[in-house]
């Protein structure tokens, strides 16, 4: 019986996980990575979601996003992608330095919550914000990975920015880069 009542368990938090993931309009593709549940399943509980729900989700097709140039590609962007790294490295979704010594972090039920949480604090922050659930779980995996992107403090104030993994110059947020000029 106990066994039955960890599956069972485990199964709810699965599906709870993927109903976050979907109001969030994340892909099955990525639900079905971060849950385990199947795409049926995720499919399922779409459409009996959708019967009651007082707006509509839009479900997104095709391809999760995985071009690292969106992050980097407006000084906005660069702001809003360091914000969110922030609170993505304060609950311990991505390591909070590159090649720190972490266990290999990989989807899970666990992790995906604390994934929602974080982007969830996110979008209080900044609610104007333009980066997507979708791009914040590719943010996530890219910084776990390191080899793209990676977190780390402006080397004259230390403020956290995003960086690409090997910076030519030294790295320096825009404000210490471009310092305002005196009156
Ligand atoms: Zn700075």
């Amino acid at each position: 019986m106990r066994i039955s009542d960890d599956r069972y368990r485990r199964e709810r938090w699965a599906l709870e996980l993927a109903l976050r993931f979907l109001r969030h309009e994340a892909r099955t593709q990525t639900i079905r990575a971060w849950t385990g549940l199947s795409d049926d399943r995720i499919r399922k509980l779409y459409r009996s979601y959708m019967s009651h729900a007082r707006r509509y989700l839009p479900r997104h097709r095709g391809k999760s996003p995985h071009q690292i140039a969106y992050f980097t590609r407006s000084l906005r962007m660069q702001e809003e992608t360091a914000v969110l790294a922030s609170v993505l490295s304060l609950l311990g979704v991505v390591p909070a330095s590159a090649g720190a010594a972490t266990p290999v972090a990989v989807p899970g039920l666990g992790r995906g919550e604390l994934l929602c949480q974080a982007f969830e604090a996110y979008r209080l922050l900044l609610p104007a914000a333009q980066i997507s659930f979708e791009h914040a779980v590719f943010l996530t995996t890219v910084l776990t990975r390191g080899d793209q992107l990676r977190l780390g403090g402006c080397s004259d104030c230390g403020g956290l920015l995003v960086t690409e993994r090997f910076p030519l110059r030294d790295r320096r947020c825009h404000q210490c880069a471009s310092p305002v000029q005196p009156r």
